[in-house]
């Protein structure tokens, strides 16, 4: 059985990248019909973050993307957060310990520092070991004395040089390297009593039965050395497959997309908002710019991986249906902000008008309109109009205010085009039209209103734009008998009067 686990660290919010790469392990496992494991991996105490924990929560559930096994889930393999696994990895440590894989060091920073200002690029590895202080150059028992003593050391990983290491991934197939570039990582540090992210990794995915480790292509560089560990452990013959995903790109394609390029192009790289806990900083989320979620998930799914065909909106169902690793590319994802807006666009289209007007409803309450004033239905009818014009709800206002609130200024350019001395008379002649119609119903109104123009031989253009002006403020908006239909004709001619003076 396919069980995945997406193992965020909860050192600040879930980025994009990461949150992509929850959702290729989603999607993978939901249509293997495997399980998505979500372990939190808190061992680097250093980095903690308060409440990043429940944002990551937060996000994946906005999203969709369903746990199956977690903190907050439970399952048969937890606890899913490392901090309460200190007995397992101890345990672990000290097999790789018995077994001469690993072995104490007690070097303090400054001498490692020492060491590096002495060696140019020293790296602690077998050319390197038998200078330090540790526990093949310390007598046995100091060792166990220094221990006793309560100093503080380290456990390392002994790393044979010398040789080829292979790492299988199934996007980029077998990637070779020397063990004798691999420095003797740091797997436990006795000071906080917890191990490093490898050790816990590694010991986690083969006790949580992981069958696929799928992840960020700035972990392949640690492949190698868990390749080494499923080893040390005799785990080798079930150890994971490796995918290593593309990574995100700046929207120039030059270098990877960071956490600030957020602020830099006023576009959110974070799923919900973030308010750093230290600097108080807010950082803006697509939750909170106007996203729907289903917009999100399907930008997301498509930045690295295509369906094999030119279908672009793709609802998480078709998704999980169509996804596959031979479809993913191996080289980066351009992150391209503004294909996100059209997603978000794309997706806007399809909710009803009714739920779109609830949506909507802050919006028109920010900008003092009276929930009382209008029907449910009127409501509707407006954002039905105007939708096709937007990506997000909050710009609804911007097409369909005049529909809650008749003109306060009138655009001036236009006016200057429009308006003549004539104007205000054919405009009262126009209301008397309005007035004289058995139908207020666009299909009726407007020949008769055209026919009206034509008698009298106006011009066309400027009788309608002046017409859209008193009603609308502006030369822009929906078919203008749909407008009037849907104003009614008091709300109409009231506007026509007041623009007329
Ligand atoms: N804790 C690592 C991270 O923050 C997990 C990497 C992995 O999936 O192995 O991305």
């Amino acid at each position: 059985k396919v069980r995945v686990r997406f193992a965020p660290s909860p050192t600040g919010p879930l980025h994009i990248g990461g949150v992509r790469t929850a959702l290729y392990n989603y999607l993978f496992a939901r249509q293997t019909g495997g399980d998505m494991i979500l372990r939190i991996e808190d061992t680097d105490s250093q980095r903690f973050v308060p409440g990043a924990e429940d944002y990551i929560n937060e996000a994946l559930a906005w999203l969709g993307i369903k746990i199956d096994e977690g903190v907050r889930e439970g399952g048969s393999f937890g606890p899913y957060k490392q901090s309460e696994r200190r007995d397992i990895y101890r345990e672990h440590t000290r097999r790789l310990l018995d077994a001469g894989k690993a072995y104490i060091a007690f070097d303090t920073p400054a001498e490692l520092e020492a060491a590096r200002q002495a060696t140019p690029n020293f790296q602690y590895d077998a050319s390197t070991r038998m200078r330090m202080r540790n526990s093949l150059t310390i007598p046995a028992d100091e060792v166990e004395r220094m221990i006793a003593d309560g100093t503080p050391y380290v456990v390392r990983f002994k790393i044979e040089p010398g040789r080829d290491v292979t790492v299988d991934d199934l996007l980029r197939g077998k990637v070779t390297i020397n063990s004798s570039v691999l420095d003797d990582k740091v797997l436990y540090k006795s000071a906080d009593d917890l191990p490093t992210y490898h050790l816990a990794n590694i010991v986690d995915d083969h006790l949580m039965e992981v069958t696929h480790v799928i992840r960020g292509e700035e972990w392949l560089p640690s492949a190698p050395l868990h390749v080494l560990l499923y080893e040390a452990f005799g785990w080798q013959d079930t150890a994971p497959q490796f995918v290593h995903l593309p990574l995100l790109l700046k929207p120039d394609g030059k270098g990877k997309l960071s956490k600030r390029d957020g602020d830099r192009l006023g576009f959110p790289v974070f799923p919900l908002q973030w308010t750093d806990p230290s600097t108080g900083a807010i950082s803006t989320g697509y939750r909170e710019s106007g996203y729907l979620p289903e917009a999100v998930v399907n930008f997301l799914a498509l930045l690295g991986w295509n369906p094999g065909d030119d279908r672009e909106i793709m609802t998480m169902e078709e998704l999980i249906e169509s996804f596959a690793f031979d479809h993913c590319s191996r080289s980066g994802a351009r992150f391209d902000f503004e294909k996100g807006k059209w997603f978000n666009h794309k997706y806007l289209q399809m909710i009803p008008d009714e739920r779109l007007a609830e949506m909507f409803k802050p919006v028109r309450e920010a900008h003092g309109v009276n929930p009382a004033d209008f029907t449910d239905e009127y409501i509707a009818r407006a954002v039905g109009m105007v939708k096709s014009r937007v990506n997000f709800v909050s710009e609804l206002w911007d097409h369909a205010g005049f529909f809650f609130k008749a003109p306060e200024s009138y655009d001036e350019k236009a006016v200057r085009k429009r308006w003549s001395e004539q104007m205000p008379d054919i405009m009262r002649e126009l209301t008397g039209v309005l007035r004289g119609l058995s139908s207020w119903r666009s299909a009726d109104a407007e020949p008769v209103v055209l026919e009206w123009i034509a008698s009298k031989g106006y011009h066309l253009g400027n009788v309608m734009n002046a017409f859209r002006l008193t009603v609308v403020g502006e030369c822009k908006g929906p078919h203008m008998f749909d407008i009037t239909e849907l104003l009614g004709p008091d709300a109409t001619i009231a506007r026509i009067e007041r623009g007329i003076d």
